[in-house]
């Protein structure tokens, strides 16, 4: 297969300034900046990214302080993703935007969190962390006086939102509407959604170990360890085991960039598109891995369910979560005044516009703002009659 040669000019299918379809609130155009260099430094001033430094990833934030966070999570994504849009001729800043904005909208505790607010939610509209984040980008910021949120571009807001339901698309409008007419969102949103999963399987495979839910003869069960594994230690056979395992994962990571740069060059010269317009009606995703990859890459990702996400210490952190948030959340819900005053009045608000969703709404929003830490303050000033409130 020939190499890929990054050559300078974007690909015709790369989003551009040219052929974006522009911001809900329409801007001057950015001085010395493209528009999603500009989105992209938008993301970075939000308080929502901040509070990415405190929020779970799979371990509690306060576990140690070398697991990975959302914000380290988020920049590794990036990081990913930037080396296969730069390789592809994508757009870089806007791939690095939806990387840096892909998960603003996760509650604390990450998964355990986002479950337990769906839960609290379901009879008021649900809790999605990808329409969260949209929410977070579109709504939810206060900075700029012309508008609310972050006002981004569409193709930014379209790689933020990675799935939704069908019953939420139709409330979307036009962002919305690829759900329904089962479309893809442009190769830079391809990019980032395949770049998390790649940049999650290994970070996690580095925090299991340092856990030490995990230990290397059960990670020699799958491949694609095992094949590094094997070949770092042929190679370096005195290294130390700290060094053998990073070694190991480095060159996993790099055998899946190499091979989504290769496999996803070879579907678009196969695909033909000539636009975004054409990447988004083609009937399947051209970001991909190659199939024996995409298979290794599957049996890493069961294999840490099994090993880092369902093991028992794991759980008793996420069942613990899930109580903080249904707490929290049912307090707050019975009595908005419970909530600071700025909390309280949007409640209010939303309710007498809304109802009861208005003010489950301005609750899950509340809650899912938090960071690991703020939860379990909250819940202690709630529950515990000697903390201070
Ligand atoms: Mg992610």
């Amino acid at each position: 297969m020939n190499d890929v040669i990054p050559s300078p000019g974007l690909a015709p299918y790369a989003a551009g300034d040219d052929n974006s379809r522009g911001r809900r609130h329409p801007e001057p155009k950015p001085e010395l900046r493209s528009e999603f260099q500009r989105d992209r430094d938008r993301i970075i001033h939000s308080n929502a990214f901040r509070r990415l430094v405190y929020k779970t990833q799979v371990f509690v934030n306060h576990e140690g302080d070398l697991y990975r966070t959302r914000v380290t999570h988020s920049i590794e994504v990036a990081q990913i993703a930037r080396s296969v849009a730069v390789a592809l001729r994508l757009n870089e800043p806007l791939t690095e935007a939806i990387c840096l904005a892909h998960d603003l909208g996760h509650t604390p505790f990450g998964h355990a969190g986002q479950d337990a607010l769906n839960e609290c939610m379901r009879e008021y509209g649900g809790f999605e962390h990808n329409l969260q984040s949209l929410r977070v980008v579109d709504e939810l910021e206060e900075r700029y006086a012309e508008f609310r949120g972050l006002n981004l571009t569409f193709e930014c807001r379209e790689g933020i939102l990675k799935h939704c339901s069908l019953k939420n698309a139709r409330q979307l409008g036009e962002l919305g509407e690829r759900f329904i007419k089962r479309q893809q969102p442009g190769l830079e949103a391809q990019i980032a959604n395949l770049a998390d999963e790649i940049a999650y399987n290994n970070h996690d495979v580095d925090d299991g170990i340092r856990a030490q839910l995990l230990d290397i003869t059960a990670l020699r069960e799958v491949r694609m360890f095992r094949r590094q594994h094997d070949a770092v230690r042929a190679r370096y056979p005195e290294l130390s085991e700290r060094r053998l395992v990073h070694e190991t994962i480095r060159r996993m990571i790099n055998h899946l960039v190499v091979d989504f740069i290769r496999a996803t060059s070879a579907q678009l010269a196969q695909a033909q598109v000539r636009s975004i317009d054409e990447v988004r009606a083609y009937p399947q995703a051209l970001a991909v891995l190659s199939e024996p990859c995409r298979e290794e890459h599957l049996e890493l990702k069961e294999f840490l369910r099994e090993h880092v996400y369902r093991h028992y210490k794991v759980l008793r952190m996420t069942s613990k979560a899930r109580r903080v948030l249904q707490q929290l959340f049912e307090a707050f819900f019975r009595d908005v005044s419970l909530m600071p005053t700025e909390h309280r009045d949007h409640a209010l608000q939303a309710e007498d516009t809304h109802a009861a969703a208005g003010r489950a709404r301005a609750v899950a929003d509340y809650i899912a703002g938090m960071t690991d830490r703020y939860a379990i303050l909250e819940h202690q000033r709630l529950f515990e009659p000697a903390e201070r409130t």
